[in-house]
Order: C-alpha cells, then structure tokens, then sequence
C-alpha cells in the first residue's frame, strides 16, 4: 500500500509484510509526533574529525540520532529514508542545522574559533526550492560564523540536473560554508561532478578505507583522489579510519582529513567536548 506514491525510494516498504507495515506506521505516527513536538527527542551527536598531520580534532560531523520515547533508540539508518520519504526531513533537517550552528558558535567563542561542525544535507532538503534562503536565515538567526560550518551533499544529489545543482551549490557556498561532497566512491560517481562542483573538501567513503591496508586498488584510488584534489584545490578526508594501520597508509599517503572509530565514535555533546575540546589539550 504504502509502496504507491514512493516509487521505491523508501526501501523498507518494498521489503514489508504485514507485522513490517504496521510497524512502519508506528514509525510514521511517532516521527510525526516528534516532528510536532519541536524535534526534542532527536538528538545530535559529534565525531571528531582530526588533522591527518596533527592528529589534532579540527572539525566534528554532526550526525542524528532518535531517541522515541515509544520505539527506543535509531539510527539515521533506520529513519532518515522514512523521514524522507514523508517530507519530514525538512523539519527535521532544519532542526539539526541550527542546533549544530548554536553549537559551533558557542565552541567558537569559547576557547575554540576555528573548530568547525560538519553538517548533513539530505538531497530531499536540497531540491527544495527556498533551501538557500532557508539555510541563511538559519546562520543568521544562529549568529554562528559561517565559514565554521561545513556542508555535506552527496553524489546522489549530483547527478540531478547539474545547472540545477550547480545553482544551488554555489548560492549556499556565497553564504559562507564549505561544502564537502560526502560517501565519495560509492554510487555514480562521476569524476565529472569534482571538475564542476565548487567543492572544499571530498569525503572518501569508508568501503574504500576497509581495505586500504591490503588492497592495492583501494590503496590506488585514494592516491588517485589526493593527486587529483591537490591539482582542484579542495581537501580529502577519509572516512571509516578504524585502525593504526590504516590511519598510518592513509597519513603516508598525504590525505588531509581523518574520520573513524580510530580517533572517536559519535557520542552526545558533552562527551565530545569532554574527550576532544579540554583546554589543557589546546
Ligand atoms: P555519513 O554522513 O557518511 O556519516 C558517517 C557514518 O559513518 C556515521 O554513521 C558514522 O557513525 C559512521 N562511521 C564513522 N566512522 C566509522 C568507523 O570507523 N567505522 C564504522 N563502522 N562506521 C563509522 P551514522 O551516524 O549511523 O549515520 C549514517 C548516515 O545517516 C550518515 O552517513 C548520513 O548519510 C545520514 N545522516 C546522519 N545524520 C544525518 C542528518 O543530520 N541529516 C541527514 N540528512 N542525514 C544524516
Ligand atoms: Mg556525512
Ligand atoms: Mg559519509
Ligand atoms: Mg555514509
């Protein structure tokens, strides 16, 4: 039933049976419920992103998770296809964005001012016709300085109409934010859209960083990438650095950025800023 108006976009549907259908409608109802209540059981947690010389924490990814008081604790996995597929992402999207935004400012003032947050853009919230206007008067009503915040797209809103896209992406980057293009590798990946796309930082995606210890192909497409990006002028981050391994190949190298359990998972603010942001670490 639900299957209908969704042209398979929302993938639990395809695969549902009947205790699967009412359970999503149980989702449904609660996400719309959350939404209602101004979003307060969804909740930001920050992932450290290091300097891949340093090993300093010079950026973190904001990334959702829900805490339904009726179905328990989800992550984005879980429920962002749904929140997508119903249009809630919007909402739930400009929440994450200024609460990310408060956040960064308040870090930046205190001790922190060059620490920028990461932020995750869903393609559903870039298609939307005022999404420029929209993230401006987020930044502005936040007050945070706009060149902390990093915005990340994926391929898959690439491949959308590219003058389109290219609009788009050029209004949200003249307000000040960096722009990253995220899971780099996986999808369509067009070498393309990195020639086209004012970008300032490629996110490779963590299926190439797996194997990055014993695979020469993987190993050979991230050295591919870093000499690319160094001839466009954007930065490479890594995602998914689990192991001193890894994290020495990919710091041998030359990536600029590190991502991954290795250097912290994502945990609530208090313990991000316990364990990355001491003074005694500045
Ligand atoms: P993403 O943007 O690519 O975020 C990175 C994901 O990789 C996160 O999963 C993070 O926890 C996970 N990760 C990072 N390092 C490691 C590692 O070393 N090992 C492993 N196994 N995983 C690692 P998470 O938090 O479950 O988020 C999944 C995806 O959900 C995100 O992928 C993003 O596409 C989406 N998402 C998360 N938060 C938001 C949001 O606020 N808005 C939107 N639109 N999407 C979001
Ligand atoms: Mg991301
Ligand atoms: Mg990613
Ligand atoms: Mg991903």
């Amino acid at each position: 039933e639900a299957k209908k108006g969704g042209k398979n976009r929302y993938a639990y549907y395809s695969a549902g049976n009947d205790s699967g259908s009412i359970k999503q409608l149980d989702i449904e109802n609660n996400m719309r419920q959350a939404v209602a209540s101004e979003c307060d059981e969804f909740i930001v947690f920050y992932q450290p992103v290091v300097d891949a010389v340093t090993r300093e924490c010079v950026s973190c990814e904001a990334l959702i998770r829900w805490n339904s008081k009726a179905l328990g604790f989800m992550a984005p996995g879980e429920f962002i296809p749904l929140a997508e597929y119903l249009g809630l992402i919007t909402s739930i999207g400009d929440f994450i964005l200024e609460e990310a935004c408060r956040q960064c400012k308040d870090w930046n003032e205190h001790g922190f001012p060059d620490f920028r947050i990461n932020i995750n853009l869903s393609v559903v919230q870039l298609m939307q016709k005022d999404v420029v206007d929209n993230v401006k008067k987020i930044l502005d009503r936040t007050g945070v300085n706009p060149h902390n915040i990093v915005l990340e797209i994926t391929e898959s809103f690439a491949i959308n109409d590219m003058e389109r896209v290219m609009n788009i992406v050029k209004g949200l980057r003249r307000l000040g934010p960096k722009i990253a293009l995220d899971d780099f590798g996986t999808g369509y990946s067009s070498l393309n859209y990195i020639k086209q796309l004012p970008l300032d930082i490629i996110k490779v995606d963590k299926t190439f960083i797996d194997d990055i210890v014993d695979d020469d192909y993987a190993k050979a497409f991230v050295k591919l990438i870093v000499e690319l990006s160094k001839t466009i002028g954007t930065k490479i981050c890594v995602e998914g650095v689990e192991s001193r391994e890894q994290y020495e190949v990919l710091s041998q190298i030359g990536v600029d950025y590190i991502q991954g359990y290795y250097f912290g998972k994502p945990v609530p603010v208090g313990e991000f800023a316990h364990r990355n942001l001491r003074r005694d670490a500045q």
